[in-house]
């Protein structure tokens, strides 16, 4: 039997968007440049496409570019913005993703700005007073904070950071890319200033992408080529994908209730069976653990009675595909968790659902934890080292 519990990594293709993308394999292959009957197919398709994605986050057309997926769209908003309008200081968190990690890192290396790295509370989540003092003391800053983790799944209140962003005349990046399509945008109410999605997270085709760059701004492309995406982005488009990200996105919305509920109560149950398996010592990282303060896709765990990188390989064995932190930093300790102050344990699983997985998926992963535990002889001794520490 196998299971994948890994969909912050990627999901797999919704069937409904195989459907929409296949003749774009086939009879649609034009490309989207050309003038002649064939290329304007396939505009037309990319345009509607374009529609689609910002119907359903209420932002309009002109403001969605097509990318090859999150990475690049961040360092296009990121490396963009920093050029566009010479901006020195740029505030982000330890824990962001390494694509806007490596980003700023260049920028810095080069020698184009500073960086200050807000406060975070043993929890992961944002120290607001502390952001705002960076703020105050440096005014025309970018801001690049995620709305989700992709590793403790903390949600942060973007909106109170936007509000700041505009008190101190400061520009906002925030990383979307695990909540798009699991968390509802109006981005008609809002002045953030660019978002990220990456179809691959909701049931669409890798290597597709999208930035949301509000209207008041034009930022400097990264990449130069043909002049498309309104010369923000050169480059023949990757029709299949934008056909497929934007049904994808489509589905999502359509679906987003039902699958929250849904993942929600998987997320719920792994809790309650993770309580009664009798494996010592389970505690949650972040927020995770939480439904509200968090996304409901993401249980990030510690078993300091086994070691979080073997048990990974153990489960991967019995066919059960998790992580350890984000499929990106796989190898090595996850720099999110390392981060967080007070992180004792810095070993963790990444369980993430979505909404393929069942029940008996979840019942069959605890049955194999619990095997696990019981098999391993260092878990025994781990068991008395951790009930020895905790008496001392
Ligand atoms: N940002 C976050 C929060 C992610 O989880 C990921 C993917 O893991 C990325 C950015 C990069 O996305 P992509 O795979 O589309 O480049």
């Amino acid at each position: 039997m196998e299971i994948y519990c890994d969909n912050a990594a990627t999901t797999a293709l919704d069937p409904e968007v195989i459907e929409a993308i296949l003749p774009f394999f086939t009879a649609t292959f034009g490309n989207p440049s050309s003038t002649h009957w064939a290329g304007r197919k396939v505009k037309d398709a990319v345009d509607d496409a374009r529609k689609t994605v910002a119907k359903v986050l209420n932002a309009s057309a002109e403001e969605i570019y097509f990318t090859s997926g999150a990475t690049e769209a961040i360092n296009l908003a990121i490396s963009g913005a920093i050029e566009t309008y010479d901006i020195n200081h740029v505030v982000t968190s330890k824990i962001e993703h390494k694509a806007v990690l490596q980003t700023i890192l260049q920028r810095e290396k080069a020698g184009d700005i500073e960086t200050s790295f807000v406060k975070l509370d043993e929890r992961g989540n944002v120290d607001l007073y502390h952001l705002e003092n960076l703020l105050r003391a440096n005014p025309q800053t970018l801001i690049c904070l995620m709305h989700g983790n992709n590793e403790i799944g903390n949600l942060t209140d973007i909106h109170a950071i936007n509000k700041l962003a505009q008190r101190y005349d400061s520009i906002f990046f925030t990383d979307t890319t695990q909540t798009i399509g699991k968390q509802w945008f109006d981005l008609s109410q809002t002045t953030i200033d660019f978002l990220v999605g990456s179809a691959h997270k909701f049931h669409g085709p890798k290597g597709a992408g999208f930035i949301y760059i509000n209207k008041k701004h034009r930022i400097k492309a990264q990449i130069f080529g043909g002049g498309q995406e309104k010369g923000q982005r050169g480059g023949t488009e990757n029709v299949t994908g934008i056909v497929g990200l934007a049904k994808a996105l489509e589905v999502a919305y359509r679906d987003l209730e039902a699958n929250h509920n849904k993942i929600c109560k998987l997320k719920q149950y792994m809790v309650s069976k993770l309580a009664i398996s009798g494996v010592h010592g389970i505690c949650y990282n972040g927020e995770s653990h939480s439904l509200e303060n968090s996304l409901v896709n993401i249980l990030n765990v510690s078993f300091p009675c086994l070691a979080a990188g073997s048990l990974v390989k153990s489960l991967d064995n019995l066919g059960i595909a998790v992580s350890g932190g984000s499929a990106c930093s796989s190898q090595g300790s996850s720099h999110v968790i390392t981060a967080l102050p007070c992180q004792k344990d810095k070993e963790n699983i990444r369980f993430s659902f979505s909404k393929v997985n069942t029940f008996d998926e979840i019942d069959h992963i605890v049955r194999a934890i619990v095997g696990i535990y019981h098999t391993d002889p260092v878990a025994h001794n781990s068991y008395s080292r951790f009930h020895y520490e905790l008496a001392n």
